[in-house]
């Protein structure tokens, strides 16, 4: 089987079907569901863990390595999320909340 080369798919953390994954391990139904009810913040945002993140994203860096091809890589959906979960990640991991 060939591997399509178009958008994330994976499984729904909430509903467990392999789809489409856009944003914090959901789906897109139930990343409106959960936006909608409010529940979005208890969902991870993203499966990888944050020491990787802020890993991958310094080493990427170091090489010179622009956001965009840095967030097509890790499979961010575009370079202001990678950068804003990069800073969270080493917010988080300098023990500030
Ligand atoms: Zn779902």
């Amino acid at each position: 089987m060939s591997q399509p080369s178009q958008r994330k798919q994976g499984t729904c953390a909430r509903c467990r079907k392999t789809t489409t994954i856009p944003a914090r391990y959901l789906c897109t139904s139930c990343y409106k569901a959960v936006t909608a009810d409010g529940s979005r913040d208890d969902w991870p945002r993203y499966k990888r863990a944050a020491a990787d993140v802020v890993a991958d994203v310094e080493r990427l860096r170091s090489q010179g390595v622009p956001w965009a091809p840095i967030a097509e890589r890790l499979g961010y959906a575009s370079p202001k999320t990678v950068a804003n979960t990069y800073r969270q990640a080493k917010r988080r991991m300098a023990g500030v909340s």
